[in-house]
């Protein structure tokens, strides 16, 4: 027998779910995320979509970390419309869909093979709820489709924070809430992140601190909500929002003339 076909247990971990989330899977989502895991790892070897695929660590860094910054929110319960913006493999887009099947979850991202290795593990996973998109942020967020039609939008190691909240405000109809997934986070970030949203008609509420549950790995999220339309300025041409990072507003004085 193959064994490289074998599948690897991942473990069930209803206890870690119940005392960091409040929530556990229940059977159908527990074969769900062994289904996925499988997937991902036979998908691994010809597709780079993750260097994550000892179990224990796949259900950390993957599954808990995906689902942690949504779970723990009482105000996000009720969200429909979701946006995962450069989803890669498929985090944290699947896990939420897995776990929320009443949401409606849209993954993106640039690169179409990862989307087609989403698009083609669907029906396994029996997820009805996803709907697959390949285009850049920055051109699908001005599509009037998708542009202000999210109550969330979530955004893992894609870029940097300020290109993050560029690529997701846009998408946020107005009191939607965009997640940021950080690792480390420092003072100088929360100030540049802070100008940002503020031009693009966003605040800050939260900046949320924790460690994951097995390796006491250090994390962030950074919660964001809408409050104005955003300006049709926003998201700038493609590649413009990595290349320019927004920061804080340079406001130029008037240069005061000579009476
Ligand atoms: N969110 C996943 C993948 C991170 S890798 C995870 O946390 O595991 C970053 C992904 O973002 C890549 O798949 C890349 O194709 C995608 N990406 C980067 N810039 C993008 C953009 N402007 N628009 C859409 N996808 C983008």
């Amino acid at each position: 027998m193959d064994t490289d076909l074998m599948a690897t247990q991942l473990p069930v971990m209803l206890e870690e779910w119940q005392s960091t989330t409040g929530w556990q899977p229940g059977a159908a989502q527990l074969l769900q995320f062994q289904n996925f895991f499988d997937l991902v790892c036979l998908a691994n070897k010809s597709l780079n979509l993750t260097r994550i695929l000892e179990p224990g660590d796949f259900w950390e860094k993957h599954l808990w970390d995906s689902l942690q910054p949504v779970l723990t929110k009482p105000d996000l319960q009720r969200e429909s419309q979701v946006i995962d913006l450069g989803t890669g493999g498929g985090f944290p887009g699947l896990p939420i869909a897995i776990a929320y099947p009443d949401w409606a979850v849209t993954v993106m991202d640039s690169t179409a093979k990862k989307i087609s290795f989403i698009e083609s593990g669907l029906a396994t996973l029996e997820l009805t709820n996803v709907k697959t998109v390949v285009d850049r942020a920055e051109s699908l967020a001005r599509n009037p489709l998708h542009r202000e039609s999210y109550q969330l939008a979530t955004i893992r190691a894609v870029a940097e924070a300020a290109v993050c909240a560029e690529y997701a405000v846009p998408f946020l109809a107005i009191g939607g809430t965009a997640i940021l997934y950080r690792g480390r986070w420092s003072e100088a970030e929360t100030v540049t992140l802070t100008g940002a949203v503020e031009q693009l008609g966003a605040k800050i509420t939260e900046i949320a601190a924790y460690t994951t549950p097995l390796s006491q790995g250090e994390r962030h999220c950074i919660y964001i909500q809408k409050e104005l339309p955003t300006s049709s300025k926003f998201p700038r041409a493609v590649g413009t929002p990595s290349q320019k990072p927004l920061s804080q507003r340079t406001t130029i004085a008037a240069p005061i003339l000579p009476g």
